[in-house]
C-alpha cells in the first residue's frame, strides 16, 4: 500500500499487528491499497532470514522485494487483437499470415506489435484487417497475464544419461532438495533442467531460472518457447519498466508460470515456487556487490527450503562451495560426463611461451598463428581469448615512469581506443588520452604497455589480413540488442576470428568454432586472491568448452609461461577430482571458505585518517568477536585503497562456520558511534577482496 511519511508518499507493507503505545491522534490514513497480491508469510520469513544473514536493515530488504516501477499507478488500458467475424474477400499473402496465427493460437490475444512481428507483416496490414472487421480490436488492462506454457508438449528425445538425470530430479520432487547438476559443456544440462521445469509446471507450481548474463537470455527464451510453446516472463535490467511491472504483478497473482532472470528475480513475489534453477552456478556475478550484499546461489537454496521447493545448480565447473556441499552430503549430485550426440570434448594443450619467439608487443605465438591460419583455410572459426577489456592496461611515461592513474581511485586508467579515451575500471570515469605526461609534462613519451582485447584484435587483423576479425567485449555494445545481434552473427559464422573477453566464456553456442586460443593463461594466477586457482580453472575450462560443440572436433590451446603449474596441469585435463580435493584440503587447513567463514569489513571516508582511526578503534575493541573465537586482521588499506575519491580501510574477520558471526558482528559494530562522513560496509562471504 501507499502511505504518507512526512511530506512524502512511500510504499509500505503490512508486516504484523501493531505493538506498543502510539498516539492514535497522530496516525494518518493509508493513501491507497495497491492492486497487487498481499505479501506471503513465506516471503516475510525469507526477507527476514536474508536480512539477518547479510546484516541488511529490513527497509532495504523490503525495497528490494518491491522494486518494480509504478506499482501504485492506476492500470492503463491498451489494445489487443483477436479474430473478427467478417470474412476477407480479397486475400493476400500477408493477410493470410495474420489470420493463420489466430488459427494456430485461438486462445491468445496479441498486441499490435506482437501480431505484426509474429506474422512478419507491417502493422498497417493488421490495421487494414481491423478496418475490414476481419480482426477485432479490444481494450484491456495493461498488465496482461503471460501466455500459458504447456509442459505436456513433447520434449527432445533424451539420451540415456539425460533421461536418467531427469528421472533422478523427478525422484526429488516432494519438498525441499538441492541438486548439483554437473555436466561438461554441451552435455545437455539445459535440456535436463527444462524437464525439471516441465515437471514443476505440471504440478501447477512456478519455476524460476537464474542466468548469470543478460546476453544469454534470448537464446534461452527461444529454447523455452520451443519446449513449452510460449515465452516465459523475464526479469533483468534489459527489460522495459512496463514489462517489469507486469512481471512483478503477474508473478504475484500466479499468472506467470516461469520467470527467467537475473539474481534479483529471487525477490519476486512468487505464490508457489516449486523450482529454482541456478545456471552456471559458479559464476561470481551471482554475488551482488553493492546494496544488499547477497549471493543469489545461496539465497536460492534458502528460499527453496522455506517453500518446499527444489533447487538445481547447473555447471560444468562447479564452485568449490557446491563441491564441498556435495561431499558433506548436503547436496545431491548428478554428473553428465559426455557431450550430447557426436560432439566430443575439445583436446587441450599448452604452448610453452618460453620456447616461442615473438616480436615485441605481440602476443599471438607462431604456433598459435599457424593453427588459426589452418582453420581459416577450411572455413572454421577461431576464438582468441583474453580476459582484459580495452586496448592496453597501462599507459606509461617513458621519461619519468609514471603510470597514468584515475584522479579519484587508486587504479590505473585503461586505454580504450574504441572510445578514444582512457577509462577507470573502478569508477567508470573517462578522460582523453593525454599527449603530455600528466606528471613530468614530457611530450610524446607516453607509451601503452600490455595487451587488452582491442590491441589483440589489431594484432590479429595484421596477422590474418584476409580474415574477418570481430571483437566481443561487454563494453563495446551500447545495448543488449546490439550485443545479441553480434552474438547471432558470430554463431552464424560471419566471422573467422573472434577476439573475446570473458563474455564469450559464458554458455554461448558457436557451432563453427573449432579452435580456442587463450592468450595468457597465467593472468588469473597472479595475485593473492583466495579463489585465484578456482577461478582460473573454471574460466579456462569454460572458454575451452566453446570449441567443437557440433560435429567437428575442437582444440583448446593455453599460452603459458608455466606449463608445469598445478592449476595449468589440472586445466589441461589432468585429474579434476584431485585438483578439487587438493584445493579443498588447502582451504580447510587455512580455515577459509568454504570451510571457514570470512567477513570483509570496509570503512570508507574522504578523510584517510578518519577511516584509519575508526578502523583502529574497531580492531582494538573486538571482544564480541574474539568471544566466539573469531580472529580480526587489520585495519589495513584495502587492496584498492581509494575508489571515487573515498579512502578505504579494511578489517578482515575470520571465524569458524558454526560460530554465531552475525550476532557477534552486530554487537561489535553497535559499540561505535560512527561519524556521518564514514561508511561502514560488512560483506559476509565476500567473493572478491577489493
Ligand atoms: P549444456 O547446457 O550442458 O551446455 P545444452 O543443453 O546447451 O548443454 O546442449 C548442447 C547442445 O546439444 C544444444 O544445442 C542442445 O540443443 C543439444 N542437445 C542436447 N541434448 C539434446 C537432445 N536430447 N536432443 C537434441 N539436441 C540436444
Ligand atoms: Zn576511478
Amino acid at each position: 500500500m501507499e502511505v504518507p511519511l512526512g511530506p512524502r508518499k512511500v510504499l509500505g507493507v503490512v508486516w504484523a499487528p501493531g505493538m506498543g503505545d502510539f498516539d492514535y491522534a497522530k496516525t494518518r490514513s493509508v493513501i491507497q491499497v495497491l492492486d497487487v497480491a498481499p505479501m506471503l508469510q513465506s516471503m516475510q520469513k525469507f526477507l527476514r532470514r536474508v536480512s539477518d544473514y547479510t546484516l541488511t536493515p529490513m527497509p532495504k530488504m523490503l525495497r528490494l522485494a518491491t522494486r518494480a516501477p509504478g506499482l501504485g499507478d492506476p492500470t492503463s488500458m491498451r489494445h489487443v487483437y483477436r479474430i473478427g467475424d467478417v470474412e476477407v474477400t480479397r486475400m493476400t499473402d500477408t493477410r493470410q499470415r495474420v489470420l493463420a496465427l489466430f488459427e494456430e493460437f485461438p486462445e491468445q490475444c496479441f498486441t499490435l506489435k506482437e501480431l505484426a512481428e509474429a506474422a512478419e507483416v507491417t502493422t498497417s496490414v493488421v490495421r487494414g484487417l481491423v478496418k475490414l472487421g476481419a480482426v477485432a480490436e479490444h481494450a484491456t488492462p495493461q498488465d496482461m497475464p503471460f501466455p500459458m506454457l504447456d509442459p505436456s508438449l513433447p520434449s527432445k528425445k533424451l539420451s540415456d544419461d539425460q533421461e536418467a538425470a531427469v528421472e533422478y530430479l523427478k525422484g526429488n520432487e516432494a519438498g525441499y532438495s538441492t541438486t548439483l547438476l554437473k555436466g561438461v559443456t554441451g552435455s545437455g544440462k539445459t535440456e535436463v533442467y527444462l524437464e525439471a521445469v516441465a515437471a514443476c509446471l505440471k504440478q501447477g507450481r512456478q519455476a524460476l531460472v537464474l542466468l548469470p548474463e543478460i546476453a544469454l537470455t534470448s537464446e534461452f527464451l527461444t529454447r523455452v518457447e520451443a519446449r513449452f510453446g510460449a515465452r516465459p516472463a523475464e526479469w533483468h535490467s534489459g527489460v522495459t519498466m512496463t514489462e517489469r511491472r507486469r512481471t512483478w504483478k503477474m508473478v504475484g497473482q500466479g499468472n506467470a508460470q516461469m520467470v527467467v532472470g537475473a539474481r534479483s528475480a529471487l525477490f519476486l513475489p512468487f505464490q508457489d515456487l516449486g523450482l529454482i534453477v541456478v545456471d552456471e552456478e559458479h559464476d561470481s556475478s551471482y554475488k551482488q556487490e553493492d546494496g544488499v550484499l547477497y549471493n543469489a546461489r545461496d539465497m536460492a537454496v534458502l528460499r527453496a527450503s522455506l517453500v518446499g521447493g527444489q533447487v538445481v545448480l547447473a555447471s560444468a565447473t562447479p564452485s568449490l562451495e557446491s563441491w564441498a556441499n556435495v561431499e558433506s552430503g548436503k547436496y545431491r549430485k548428478i554428473d553428465l560426463k559426455s557431450r550430447f550426440g557426436v560432439a566430443k570434448m575439445p583436446e587441450m594443450r599448452a604452448i610453452d611461451m618460453r620456447k616461442e619467439t615473438l616480436p615485441g608487443d605481440c602476443w599471438i605465438s607462431p604456433s598459435l598463428h599457424k593453427m588459426v591460419v589452418d582453420r581459416i583455410k577450411v572455413g572454421e572459426q577461431s576464438l582468441l581469448f583474453i580476459n582484459r577489456r580495452g586496448y592496453a592496461p597501462v599507459t606509461l611515461c617513458r621519461a619519468c615512469g609514471n603510470q597514468v592513474g584515475c584522479d579519484s581511485c587508486d587504479a590505473r586508467m585503461v586505454e580504450h581506443r574504441f572510445l578514444k579515451r582512457l577509462m577507470c575500471h573502478q569508477c567508470g570515469e573517462t578522460k582523453p588520452v593525454p599527449k603530455i605526461c600528466p606528471s613530468c609534462k614530457a611530450e610524446g613519451r607516453l607509451a601503452v604497455v600490455g595487451p587488452g582485447v582491442e590491441r589483440l584484435a589489431e594484432e590479429a587483423t595484421a596477422l590474418f589480413p584476409d580474415a574477418k576479425v570481430a571483437v566481443l567485449s561487454s563494453d563495446m555494445f551500447g545495448s543488449a540488442r546490439a550485443l545479441k545481434a553480434q552474438i547471432a552473427a558470430l554463431a552464424a559464422g560471419e566471422v573467422d576470428v573472434i577476439i573475446g573477453t570473458q563474455l564469450v566464456a559464458k554458455g554461448h553456442n558457436f557451432p563453427l568454432l573449432t579452435l580456442v586460443g587463450v592468450i595468457d593463461a597465467d593472468l588469473g594466477l597472479q595475485g593473492s586472491d583466495l579463489r585465484a586457482a578456482e577461478r582460473t580453472f573454471q574460466l579456462m575450462r569454460q572458454v575451452a568448452g566453446r570449441a567443437g560443440r557440433s560435429d567437428k572436433p575442437g582444440v583448446a590451446i593455453l599460452q603459458t609461461h608455466q606449463p608445469e603449474h598445478p592449476v595449468i596441469r589440472a586445466i589441461l585435463g589432468g585429474d579434476e577430482e584431485t585438483f578439487w580435493r587438493t584445493e579443498a584440503r588447502e582451504r580447510e587447513v587455512a580455515g577459509v571458505p568454504p570451510y571457514g567463514r570470512l567477513v570483509g569489513v570496509v570503512l570508507s571516508s574522504n578523510n584517510e585518517q578518519e577511516a584509519f582511526d575508526v578502523g583502529q578503534a574497531m580492531a582494538r575493541n573486538c571482544i564480541p568477536l574474539t568471544k566466539i573465537g573469531a580472529q580480526v586482521f587489520g585495519p589495513a588499506p584495502a587492496p584498492i585503497a581509494r575508489i571515487r575519491g573515498r579512502h578505504r580501510v579494511r578489517i578482515l574477520v575470520k571465524a569458524s562456520k558454526s560460530a554465531p558471526i552475525q550476532t557477534a558482528l552486530t554487537e561489535w559494530a553497535a559499540q561505535f558511534e560512527l561519524p556521518n562522513s564514514l561508511r561502514l560496509s560488512i560483506d559476509i562471504d565476500p567473493q572478491s577482496f577489493y
